[in-house]
C-alpha cells in the first residue's frame, strides 16, 4: 500500500520529535496515557445519554505492557476508538489543541523547556520510537484498522484485527545509540516513577505488564 504523506506542518514536528535532543523525552507517555484517559472520557460520556451504552467501571482501563525481547511499549486503552477516517484526521494532521499550541508556540524558539509545559501529543512518541503502530476499533465499528509511521515519510491504514473496541498503541523503542540509551522506557520501575510523576491524576486505572528476559 502506498504511503500517505503527512501535511507539512505536521511534518515539521515529527522531523522535530525525531530529531529531538531533549532530556524530557519520558513526557511520550504522559502524552499517550491522557489520550488514552481522554477516549476513555468519550465512551463514558456517550453512556450518559445513550441507554444501550452501560458504562462498566471495571471495563473501562489504560494497560501499559512492555517487552524487552521485541523491544516494544504498548499502551491499550478500552475507549472509544477511532474509524479509519478518524485514523486518517486525527493522526495524519495537525489540527488538534495540544500539538499546534507546541507548533505555533515554538516557532522561533528552540523548544527545550516548553516541551514538558504544552501537550505536545501523539507525535511525541516519535522521541522515542522509531515504529509507532495504532491498532483501533471504534465504537459501533465492525472494523479495526491498523495505523503505521516510521516518522516523516507518511503512514499507511490497512485493516486490522481488534476484538474489543479501543485503542492500541505499540512504540518500537529506539535502539541503544553511542550516546543515548532507550532501554529505561522498557523497565518497570522506570515506566512505573514516569507515570507517578505525570500521570497519577488519571482517574481511570492504570495496568502495567511488564515481560522480560
Ligand atoms: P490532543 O490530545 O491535544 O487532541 P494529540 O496529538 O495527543 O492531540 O491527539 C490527536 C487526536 O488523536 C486526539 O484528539 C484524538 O482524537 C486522537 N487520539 C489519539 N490517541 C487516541 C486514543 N488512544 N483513542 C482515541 N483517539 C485518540
Ligand atoms: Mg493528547
Amino acid at each position: 500500500m502506498a504511503k500517505k504523506q503527512f501535511k507539512a506542518e505536521s511534518k515539521r514536528l515529527l522531523e522535530m520529535m525525531i530529531n529531538s535532543i531533549y532530556t524530557q523525552r519520558e513526557i511520550f507517555l504522559r502524552e499517550l496515557i491522557s489520550n488514552a484517559s481522554d477516549a476513555i472520557d468519550k465512551i463514558y460520556y456517550k453512556a450518559l445519554t445513550d441507554d444501550k451504552l452501560v458504562f462498566n467501571k471495571d471495563s473501562y482501563y489504560i494497560k501499559i505492557a512492555a517487552d524487552k525481547d521485541s523491544r516494544t511499549l504498548t499502551i491499550t486503552d478500552t475507549g472509544i476508538g477511532m474509524s479509519k477516517e478518524e485514523l486518517e484526521n486525527n493522526l495524519g494532521i495537525i489540527a488538534k489543541s495540544g500539538s499546534f499550541a507546541f507548533k505555533k508556540d515554538n516557532e522561533a524558539k528552540d523548544g527545550h523547556n516548553i516541551i514538558g509545559q504544552f501537550g505536545v501529543g501523539f507525535y511525541s512518541a516519535f522521541m522515542v520510537a522509531d515504529v509507532v503502530t495504532v491498532i483501533s476499533k471504534a465504537l459501533g465499528s465492525d472494523e479495526a484498522y491498523k495505523w503505521e509511521s516510521q516518522g516523516a515519510d507518511g503512514y499507511t491504514i490497512v485493516p486490522s484485527d481488534n476484538d474489543e473496541v479501543g485503542t492500541t498503541v505499540i512504540l518500537k523503542i529506539k535502539n541503544n545509540t553511542e550516546d543515548e540509551n532507550y532501554d529505561e522506557f522498557l523497565e518497570e520501575y522506570r515506566l512505573r516513577s514516569i507515570i507517578k510523576k505525570y500521570s497519577d491524576f488519571i482517574r481511570y486505572p492504570i495496568k502495567m505488564d511488564v515481560m522480560s528476559q
